[in-house]
């Protein structure tokens, strides 16, 4: 009679997966990998297209759904990025870079309860392929994240990412100066609006040396450092990222895994891993939820924080990665809060900033607890 009440009442302790659903919904989130581009969904793409005449194959956005994102898995990066020629299409002009950051702020963001938001952006005109310049780019990007913490109160800021087979192509001594070039046009941008600088693009193929310039420029200037690495390269490029590129981050980091000594050293200088898990599963890296290395960066003591990379690419929210972990885990609702809290310790906002965030998880925390 006794073991029959403990088990009603260890049962009636097991959260479903409605409840944990609910719980990771309403939790006040933090997003550090979210490209701009792959944040964009189908009705938005609809919307931004018909409201600045852009060509599109079809304005029926379930139409466009199913024909850029319709395939749930890809076998080559360049498959997985083919929806990137359709939407580039739409950043037309200052206007329009206004109205495409907002509407993921309003779908992606808000309605996820993401409250904080590491955007990444590449340079934008920078290269003059566009019918307005990188420093109108910026001031769209700038006037964007005010207005998203004015009108829903999300707290967006950008990382500039340097494309790997873009900048690699150029000779080194006209790259160098542009990078000088790049870094003097955010500097202005810093902290405020442009919070960290990042290496993204084909991992293999370009050899990451091509930009130790930029990140040692960019880490003598102040700018933090995350570097796409060991994605679908080796181990060696963490290394290379976080020994020569400064890295304070690395975007997925998965085959940390295969070197002990790379995993003690990322547990050392605390350097976070940023873990996209349905990226991840659609680009193959891994056969499911449940093989991702998780286990072995926590048992080394390597820190690692879950993001969304490119949410309207893998259909996918915060909300609904957090819910994976924690199912393909086995994870209790406190385990995966403090996961999901601890972006903020590694989040490149400044102090005030993480202060404000820190008092909001605070408030939500103490609301819950009277509830309960
Ligand atoms: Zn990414």
């Amino acid at each position: 009679m006794v073991e029959d009440k403990v088990v009603q009442q260890t049962l009636f302790h097991i959260p479903t997966d409605a409840k944990v659903m609910n719980e990771l919904r309403s939790l006040p989130k933090l997003d550090l990998h979210r490209h701009i581009t792959g944040s964009i969904d189908a009705e938005t793409a609809v919307k931004i297209a018909a409201k600045y005449n852009v060509e599109l194959p079809t304005y029926v956005a379930s139409e466009l759904h199913d024909l850029i994102y319709g395939p749930g898995k890809v076998s080559t990066l360049r498959q997985y990025f083919e929806p990137w020629d359709i939407l580039n299409r739409l950043f037309v002009s200052p206007e329009a870079v206004r109205d495409i950051i907002m509407e993921i702020a309003r779908r992606g963001v808000v309605e996820d309860n993401v409250i904080y938001a590491e955007l990444r952006t590449s340079p934008r005109g920078f290269l003059g392929h566009s019918s307005f310049g990188f420093e109108e780019f910026l001031k769209a990007a700038s006037i964007s994240a005010e207005e998203s913490e004015r009108t829903y109160g999300v707290i967006i800021r950008y990382i500039l990412g340097i494309p790997r087979h873009v900048f690699g192509k150029i000779p080194s001594r006209n790259r160098n100066k542009m990078f000088a070039r790049l870094l003097d046009m955010i500097e202005p941008f810093y902290p405020r609006y442009f919070v960290g600088v990042d290496l993204n693009g084909e991992e293999e193929g370009t050899k990451d040396e091509r930009f130790q310039v930029f990140f040692r420029m960019a880490s003598d200037r102040g700018f933090n450092i995350t570097v796409h690495a060991g994605e679908v390269g080796p181990a060696s490029h963490i290394w290379y990222a976080v020994d020569q590129l400064r890295a304070q981050r690395i975007g997925h980091g998965l085959r940390a895994v295969e070197d002990v000594r790379l995993l003690r050293t990322l547990a050392e200088r605390n350097c976070a891993l940023e873990i996209c898990p349905s990226s991840n599963k659609l680009l193959g890296l891994v056969s499911g939820i449940e093989a991702l290395p998780l286990k072995s960066f926590q048992e080394y003591g390597v820190p690692f924080v879950i993001c969304t990379d490119n949410p309207a690419r893998c259909r996918t929210s915060l909300s609904t990665e957090l819910f994976k972990i924690t199912k393909s885990f086995g994870l209790s609702l406190s385990e995966i809060k403090e996961i999901a809290f601890s972006s903020l310790k590694y989040s490149f906002a400044d102090a005030q900033t993480k202060k404000t965030l820190r008092s909001r998880i605070e408030e939500y925390c103490r609301l819950r607890d009277s509830f309960h």
